[in-house]
């Protein structure tokens, strides 16, 4: 049996037929935006891996930071014992963090900080002494993972878990907020969509602990942008209710959007933030959960006392110091203006798109780029023309998009935008 044969008899895939997985591609080197095949053919990464790479694969410094610590201490538990890259990674993201959202949950995937948000949200519900508190308040057209928890606060028709509505707990859907954001903002609850959370708050606050979204961006629930100014008055009314506001910026997180968060589009800072994706530069699994003084506080001060949670890899030394070696990237580089940079290139070479029949419509915001068509799109046709196009495209839904590493070039960028052209030609 040759090894693709293997994986397509043994091996699950995301998302992905187990009797017929279509193309695969086997990738033995990955460096920069590059990732080769086993027969020596390249493709650029437009992915980022799944939005992690931001700073290309390999990175050296990255590399260097994690080799070094790999030789000192791959792995301790946190219970009771601390150590270096923990407190160093936890310093910068603090120093990072907008004030005031400066305790830290370190755990190993995006989903489970997701698991760790919501547990929060309900253990300060129980400490305030609001026990019927148990449920959640979002958006439509969200995505926070796959765990069971967070599955329940994904989009429930359209979202990938539709599959499970029924076995997943109750939560309050309002709707998309349905100013868009190229769209001028509308004072009017009825025109801007607030008018539903504020129904909702009338009815049932004292059954949510904490509403929870994701900031100016939904991923991998459409690809949509919304206007940053329905959170700022989201949290107002929240606040009002003693509900917490969780911002989900995994997927956003670390200058994805041309700020280092998408929160900073706006001037709302929420009570817990959740982070990952990006965090380790796409080197190795790692998230974080960062909550205020306040939550914190209550829990310490609670009956129960502590947070019932504490995976066994939980902040994983040789995870944290790549974090740290990522997070200096930033500084070290102008992240800002290469995203700027992409974002500019993306408005120019995807706007052609816009004329084809079968595409619905093409959109940028930062180092995002979408091309929805009015269709839904066949994954695995964009991976049987990788090969060609020298391109890697993994669309979802109706969209074909890209997420580049940061450090793409101007060359590169236009065969990933040539490439995603000339797939939403071939469907329309
Ligand atoms: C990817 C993602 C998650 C889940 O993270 P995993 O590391 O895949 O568990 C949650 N929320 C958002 C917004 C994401 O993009």
């Amino acid at each position: 049996m040759t090894a693709l044969d293997f994986d397509a008899r043994h091996l699950w895939h995301p998302y992905t037929n187990v009797l017929n997985p279509g193309p695969m591609h086997l990738i033995t080197d990955a460096e920069g935006v590059w990732l080769t095949r086993e027969d020596g053919t390249r493709m650029i990464d437009a992915m980022s891996s799944w939005w992690c790479a931001v700073h290309g694969h390999r990175h050296p410094a990255i590399i260097g930071a994690m080799t070094e610590q790999l030789q000192k201490m791959p792995h301790v538990m946190f219970g009771g014992l601390t150590h270096q890259p923990a407190i160093e990674l936890g310093r910068k993201l603090v120093d990072l963090l907008p004030d005031g959202l400066d305790r830290i949950f370190y755990s190993d995937s995006g989903s489970v900080a997701i698991e760790v948000a919501l547990k929060m949200a309900v253990q300060y519900q129980m400490a305030l002494g609001h026990t019927g508190r148990t449920q959640f308040a979002t958006i439509r057209g969200g995505y926070h993972g796959d765990t069971w928890k967070a599955m329940s606060v994904c989009d429930p028709v359209n979202g990938m878990h539709g599959l499970f509505s029924g076995a997943l707990s109750i939560q309050h859907f309002l709707p998309r907020p349905p100013i868009s954001l190229d769209q001028e903002w509308a004072d009017d609850p009825t025109k801007n969509g607030l008018g539903a959370l504020e129904k909702l708050l009338e009815t049932k606050a004292d059954q949510i602990a904490a509403l929870i979204l994701e900031p100016v961006v939904q991923g991998a629930g459409g690809m949509y942008f919304y206007h940053p100014k329905w959170l700022r008055q989201a949290q107002e009314m929240c606040k009002a209710h003693d509900i917490l506001v969780i911002f989900d910026e995994i997927a956003t997180g670390f200058g994805r959007t041309g700020e280092l968060f998408a929160m900073d589009h706006t001037r709302v800072v929420p009570d817990i933030i959740c982070l990952g994706k990006a965090l380790t530069g796409g080197h190795i699994t790692l998230a974080a959960t960062a909550a205020t003084e306040n939550v914190a506080r209550r829990i310490g001060e609670s009956e129960a006392s502590v947070l019932m949670h504490g995976p066994t890899y939980m902040a994983n030394p040789l995870a944290c110091a790549a974090a740290m070696a990522s997070l200096d990237q930033l500084s070290v580089r102008d992240w800002r203006a290469e995203v700027h940079a992409i974002a500019d290139q993306l408005t120019h070479e995807l706007a052609p798109a816009r004329q084809f029949p079968g595409v619905k419509d093409v959109r940028v915001f930062g180092a995002i780029g979408v091309i929805e068509m009015e269709q839904w799109v066949d994954p695995s046709v964009a991976h049987a023309l990788a090969p060609k196009t020298g391109v890697w495209l993994r669309p979802f839904a109706r969209n074909i998009y890209c997420m580049p590493p940061y450090i793409i070039s101007a060359d590169e960028l236009s065969s990933v935008t040539s490439a995603m052209v000339s797939l939403a030609r071939d469907l329309s």
